[in-house]
């Protein structure tokens, strides 16, 4: 039996090296050809798709959410069903989950344990991080098994020593060591433990509890100093290091020196820092923009824009990570320290980087196409099945129609969460229509895809 045919014809393809107006050819789950305006027209399709006047572009890796994620007494608001759901409206095909490893335990047996909790129930395709909780021997002898197991990449703390999750920097260097040995990536959140520990004590004794003083209790400091730590171990051990989302003006000057000097080092940074700033903290809903590292200010937004624009922060993750309000309220009790910290963000990442960057003239559309999906896609091991509208890539696709303009909302939003970050955001441009592996997911703006269809992919870098 031949395999559908379906022709997505008179668009401009957005890839991350330029856009062109040309026509694409689907059959079965891959791309079987792109070709200039009317290249297929001589060809028997089951469906055309007509694209004009709308971008088409390769469906967006979300390099970084927290799906069924138990954190902080409770767990994060979305599953692999809702959370894909959401993803998908938003122009995601593709996100990278973490299985974390539970203290002294075993980082495959919780990936198996997570696969069976995604299992049927994603929309999209997806696939893991670990996250590691100590540098242990049984760890270090777990590591080439998960590298072996599809799981290249792998997270760890540099704070956090209240929850036991803290890798000082023997850790580090032998976790460098192991990463650079089986050819995987680590990933690091940075920021300096002691530096926060010293303003935590001090503003809780002053009696300080609302949420600003969770951005003061985690200054830029915390994270420059945590970052440039890194750094100075991969000089003596060198081996692939991915900072999770860089929020200061300094974190961009650092990595970018690091870089050249030659160390293989990426960054990631996230839309609530591009666009968010410390004065969220201090309004009426201050708490549920709690996220750590914490927003910053204006200056940090400009230089996080000019280093995606220079290409020194490659790409841009959700950090999905939020909990409910209700939870979140509940747990805190009205204190900022004890709000599980995280935010949703897994929908509106496509629709804020493009009103905000490109329509702005901070980023152009290549290079939105580039830090939310093709470079993703090529640090993970995703590339070119993933983040590519070439020949024999999955046939993930998103036609985005520039022209609706609309608010952000709750109200509208498909987050499974009562509160937007971006509340109130003028946003240019719609999602429309969204494929995954040749099967619409969103159609016209709606759910059309089934729980199932996403599968899991296995990578190696
Ligand atoms: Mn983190
Ligand atoms: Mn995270």
């Amino acid at each position: 039996m031949s395999e559908k045919k379906l022709l997505v014809k008179g668009g401009q393809l957005v890839s991350e090296t330029g856009i062109i107006p040309g026509d694409l050819l689907i059959e079965g789950e891959r791309i079987k050809a792109q070709g200039l305006k009317g290249a297929f027209d001589n060809i028997n399709v089951d469906e055309v798709v007509d694209a004009s006047g709308k971008y088409v572009l390769p469906g967006l890796v979300d390099p970084h959410v927290h799906l069924d994620s138990p954190f902080m007494g409770t767990v994060t608001v979305h599953d692999y069903n809702s959370g894909t759901i959401a993803a998908a409206y938003g122009g995601t095909t593709t996100v990278i989950s973490f299985s974390t490893q539970p203290k002294g335990g075993s980082l495959l047996e919780n990936l198996e344990q997570t696969e069976k909790k995604a299992r049927d129930q994603a929309y999209i395709d997806w696939s893991l991080h670990g996250i590691l909780l100590d540098a242990g021997p049984k760890t270090l002898t777990e590591i080439p098994k998960l590298v072996e197991a599809g799981v290249p990449s792998y997270k760890c703390f540099t704070t956090y020593r209240h929850a036991d999750r803290l890798m000082d920097d023997d850790s580090i260097l032998k976790l460098l060591e192991v990463t650079a040995e089986v050819g995987g990536i680590l990933m690091v959140h940075c920021e300096n433990d002691t530096i926060l520990e010293y303003y935590l004590r001090k503003e809780l004794a002053r009696g300080h509890f609302s949420p600003i003083y969770h951005a003061r209790t985690r200054p830029p400091s915390a994270e420059n100093i945590a970052i440039q730590r890194i750094i100075d171990l991969m000089k003596e051990v060198v081996a692939k290091v991915y900072i999770v989302h860089t929020s200061t003006a300094e974190s961009v000057e650092i990595i970018q020196s690091a870089r050249v000097q030659g160390l293989p080092i990426h960054s990631e940074t996230c839309p609530h820092y591009l666009t968010l700033t410390e004065k969220e903290l201090e309004g009426e809903n201050g708490q549920f923009f709690i996220c750590s590292p914490p927003l910053r200010v204006e200056r940090d937004i400009e230089a996080l824009w000019i280093g995606l624009a220079n290409g020194c922060v490659e790409t841009v993750g959700s950090d999905d990570a939020g909990v409910s309000p209700q939870d979140n309220l509940r747990l805190a009790q009205g204190r900022f320290d004890k709000v599980p910290s995280g935010m949703s963000g897994i929908e509106p990442r496509l629709s804020i980087l493009y009103t905000e960057g490109v329509c702005k003239g901070k980023i152009d559309l290549p290079k939105l196409v580039s830090v939310t999906s093709t470079a993703p896609a090529k640090i993970f091991g995703l590339y070119p099945q993933k983040g590519h509208l070439g020949a024999g890539a999955d046939a993930d696709v998103v036609i985005y129609d520039p022209e609706p303009e609309w608010v952000m909302s709750a109200k509208n939003h498909h987050m499974n969460t009562d509160f937007s970050p971006f509340e109130g955001f003028k946003i240019k441009g719609k999602v429309e229509s969204v494929l995954c592996r040749g099967s619409f997911v969103i159609r016209d703006g709606a759910l059309v895809g089934k729980a199932g269809h996403g599968k899991r992919i296995f990578r190696r870098l």
